[in-house]
């Protein structure tokens, strides 16, 4: 079942809101096996509406609108859609009185205006909005079906969720369904991963397979098709085995659980503490350590020596060394990462040091040039980075990188 969503308001093209109406219909859609081949998003102009409907009814079976629906006159999707169809709008009583029953609740009286929100196109079936005034429509035509949802994101899930699937699954039964699953990766990188699994995706079907970055990591996304979902769960994990044996102790999780997680974990299995000397990072790793519940239990502390005198106060790093070397060096990442150990008393300590920019950096030390280090009373291990991103990115992959080297000392040594 071919679907083509539309999604209209000027506002959309002129980059003011991000389309998230697209994002959760398609999710939503393709996880139930519908195939959604196009997307137009298109402003609110009558002609421009009408072109576009005419090419989506031609090669979808499905064609869901969002917006347009409400009481202005700049909320035209029903009354273009009934137009192109050749059918009149008549008033829907039931409509009417809970759009009024809406206003009445509020203590108010409905404007003239949303009178026009009542109208459906002849024989369209009324999908109920509890959440807002304008309730969604379904109009079945020759071999299409047209769906007309609200514009703001939660009435037009809740018409969606409600109204719009049962009525699917009504008319069309099951489409089979989608489902996938991310392999999330760490000390490895995207073009070895693609080489490593080169003959894999020249083959790939179904499931079928694919790398991409995100937030800093590299993730496999294996997606399946099945009749249901154990079928597509069966699917999945033979082709997560084949690319695990691929990428022998690279994957440390899959979907929802992130690389933190994992070392908060490892850490807790192994009643570990840990302790954080940041630099570049600005107290980031130390953040993304305490975002997971319970993490109190090993995070003792950290300490964010953003200057060369607190580094040298706190966490004891040798002022010659500073001087000799500089703050962004293997030599201070190693001094910094026993300092804040020795201080806090912790089974690892970690350090970060580097150069986030855009501003600070020289030709024999760049700008994305990091150090990190990790301690332990069994010694310390220390790691070079080049990076190329924003200073955004360049805090993120640097704590990242942190947590992996970690990770990988605590699993070595504890
Ligand atoms: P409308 O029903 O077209 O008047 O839309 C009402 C409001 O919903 C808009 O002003 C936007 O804030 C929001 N909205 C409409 N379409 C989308 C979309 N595709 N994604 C996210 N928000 C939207
Ligand atoms: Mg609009």
């Amino acid at each position: 079942m071919i679907v083509e969503v539309i999604n209209t308001g000027t506002e959309l093209l002129l980059g003011e809101i991000l389309n998230t109406n697209f994002q959760y219909l398609s999710q939503e859609l393709n996880r139930r096996g519908y195939d959604v081949l196009f997307q137009t998003t298109v402003g609110d102009n009558e002609k421009r509406l009408q072109d576009v409907l005419q090419i989506a009814w031609q090669r979808a079976d499905i064609v869901i609108t969002t917006g347009g629906l409400g009481p202005t006159r700049g909320d035209i999707t029903k009354e273009v859609v009934a137009s192109c169809l050749g059918l009149p709008l008549e008033m829907d009583d039931e409509s009417l009185q809970r759009i009024q029953g809406f206003f009445a609740n509020r203590g108010a009286v409905m404007p003239k205006n949303n009178l026009k929100q009542a109208l459906k196109p002849l024989g369209a079936v009324i999908l109920k909005n509890d959440t807002g005034t304008a309730p969604g429509l379904a109009v079945e035509h020759g071999k299409n079906l047209t769906v007309l949802l609200p514009g703001p994101p939660n009435e037009m899930k809740h018409v969606f969720k409600n109204a719009v699937l049962p009525f699917l699954e009504h008319k069309f039964l099951q489409q089979g369904i989608i489902q996938s699953r991310v392999l999330k990766l760490r000390g490895i990188g995207e073009s070895t991963v693609a080489e490593k699994l080169d003959d894999i995706i020249l083959a790939q079907s179904n499931p079928t397979i694919a790398i991409y970055a995100r937030s800093g990591e590299i993730v496999i996304r294996i997606t399946a098709k099945g009749s249901n979902e154990s079928e597509a769960e069966v699917l999945i994990n033979g082709m997560a085995e084949r690319v695990e044996r691929r990428l022998e102790g690279k994957i440390y999780g899959s979907d929802g659980e992130s690389l933190p997680q994992k070392l908060g974990n490892e850490l807790l299995k192994r009643k570990c503490s840990i302790a954080f000397a940041e630099s570049c990072t600005g107290g980031l790793a130390s953040s993304m350590l305490t975002d997971i519940p319970g993490s109190s239990e090993y995070l003792l502390g950290s300490v964010v020596s953003y200057s060369n005198m607190a580094k040298e106060k706190v966490l004891n790093v040798s002022s010659a060394s500073l001087h000799k070397y500089g703050a962004v060096s293997e030599q201070v990442a190693i001094e910094m990462a026993e300092g804040v150990r020795l201080l806090l008393g912790t089974s690892l300590g970690v350090s970060i040091t580097g150069i986030a920019g855009p501003g600070g950096g020289t030709s024999d030390k760049p700008v994305g040039l990091v150090y990190i280090a990790v301690s332990s009373p069994y010694g310390t291990v220390w790691k070079k980075l080049n990076f190329s991103g924003t200073r955004t990115d360049n805090k993120l992959r640097s704590a990242l990188n942190a947590f992996s080297l970690a990770l990988d000392k605590l699993t070595e040594e504890f």
